[in-house]
């Protein structure tokens, strides 16, 4: 395991650390940390400001080909951005899905056509998008979705509920996964559309979270007509066509591991004076420990990447620690403010009400935990192996 930074990363660390000094405003006004839709909305231009800052300066898409606008590096110098960002709480983007995720899909899958008509909108955040993958009865299992699309001659008609896409409601576009041959095995019926989200036919519901915020939509799509022209690769293509989509949402939070600020909660204790009791201080020593070991594991991370592996069994190790120490900081910062804890709604009653989501977000922790038993502890695979069954002939527990 190498901790260090090659010469060429470490001159690339001070980079990103000399724009973020200059540039970064002291508090980047972010849609996803306001609670009523009307304060996401007051802070969108601010976060598109932000945004088009880093984009002008070459610090918007770092992974993007240089022909497109970006800067053609690696995922290495990703996560050390990424790194540097977390270490001034620079969290994610509401810009994040357009250039982490469908953006690089478009790149690697779409025709010329839909490159010229998508990235220039997509990189300086004039147009906003949405990720449409998930549905009620498909999350974890991403390709048991049961959204169908019909072909009625040059067009699909689509036919379906998505849930959990987050700012649905305000996206100009969707990025979608669509059943389109239910007699094929699950995997192989699916085909991937971009989707003009202000169309007739599109119902979106924003839910509220017990943060009392509105992030994510429930929608309805009701016979919604999209042409063919806005499929992203082949017909049936569309299970591959989102493993690019996933693949760089991975690369995206590359680096992100230490989001959570142990330095703030040691700030927040000793502002207030607070006497840790031994039971505190044992949980901190742990939550430091932890902290710790999130740094190895985000070098082992690293170093498996610079030697061309895929870290993905250490990457759910990492997004299970993570989302464990966030629940155990937020709670921690809880503690630290005592019984007025219970009365205040500040900044650790928000973590403490969030935390949950990270939990489920981006693959929750028992998917995680399956991974790490297969992949690092080699444990056996799921008995029931229903590949190849054509989709509308599986058991419904099963799709
Ligand atoms: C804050 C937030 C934002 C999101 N934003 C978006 C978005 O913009 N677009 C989008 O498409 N989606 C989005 N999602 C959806 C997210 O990707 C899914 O919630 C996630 O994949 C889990 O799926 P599910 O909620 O359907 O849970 P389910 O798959 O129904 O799982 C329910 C429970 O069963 C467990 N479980 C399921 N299968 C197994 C198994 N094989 N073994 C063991 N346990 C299992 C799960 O781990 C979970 O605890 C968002 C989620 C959150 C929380």
């Amino acid at each position: 395991m190498d901790f260090s930074d090659s010469p060429e990363e470490a001159a690339f660390r001070a980079e990103a650390s000399v724009f973020l000094d200059e540039n970064a405003p002291e508090k980047v006004p972010n849609p996803y940390q306001q609670v009523t839709r009307e304060a996401q909305l007051a802070a969108l231009p601010g976060a598109r400001e932000w945004h088009a800052t880093q984009t002008r300066d070459g610090w918007g898409v770092l992974l993007w080909p240089v022909e497109h606008g970006g800067r053609g590096l690696g995922p290495i110098e990703q996560m050390i951005w990424n790194q540097e960002k977390s270490k001034r709480n620079l969290t994610e983007s509401i810009f994040s899905p357009q250039v982490g995720m469908v953006g690089p899909t478009i790149i690697a899958h779409g025709t010329e056509e839909q490159k010229e008509q998508h990235l220039a909108g997509i990189l300086n955040g004039d147009t906003m998008w949405c990720q449409l993958f998930s549905e009620p009865g498909a999350g974890s299992d991403l390709a048991g979705l049961a959204t169908r699309g019909v072909r009625d001659g040059d067009d699909w008609i689509i036919t379906g509920q998505k849930t959990w896409s987050s700012f649905a409601d305000i996206a100009d576009w969707g990025f979608m996964l669509v059943r389109t041959d239910p007699s094929l095995p699950k995997h192989e019926g699916i085909s991937y559309f971009l989707v003009d989200m202000k169309q007739p036919g599109i119902e979106t519901q924003p839910l509220r979270q017990m943060t009392g915020s509105e992030l994510f939509c429930e929608v309805f799509f009701n016979e919604v007509r999209v042409p063919d022209s806005n499929r992203l690769g082949p017909v049936g293509g569309g299970w591959s066509v989102a493993n690019t989509t996933l693949l760089h949402e991975r690369m995206m939070m590359g680096g992100m591991g230490n989001q959570f600020s142990f330095d703030n909660l040691l700030r927040d204790a000793r502002e207030r004076g607070v006497q840790f009791d031994d039971v505190t201080l044992d949980e901190i020593g742990r939550v430091q420990a932890w902290s710790k070991a999130l740094d190895m594991l985000n070098a082992r991370i690293m170093t498996k990447v610079r030697l061309g592996k895929n870290p993905a069994a250490e990457s759910s190790v990492m997004k299970l620690a993570m989302a464990r120490l966030y629940s155990r900081c937020s709670d921690l910062g809880l503690r630290v403010q005592g019984a007025e804890a219970l009365i205040q709604a500040g900044e650790w009653q928000k973590h403490f009400l969030t935390s949950p989501a990270f939990h489920i977000a981006g693959g929750s922790d028992e998917i995680q935990k399956n991974t790490a038993a297969e992949r690092v502890l080699g444990l056996p695979r799921d008995p029931y192996d229903l590949r190849g069954t054509p989709f509308d002939q599986l058991p419904r527990s099963a799709r």
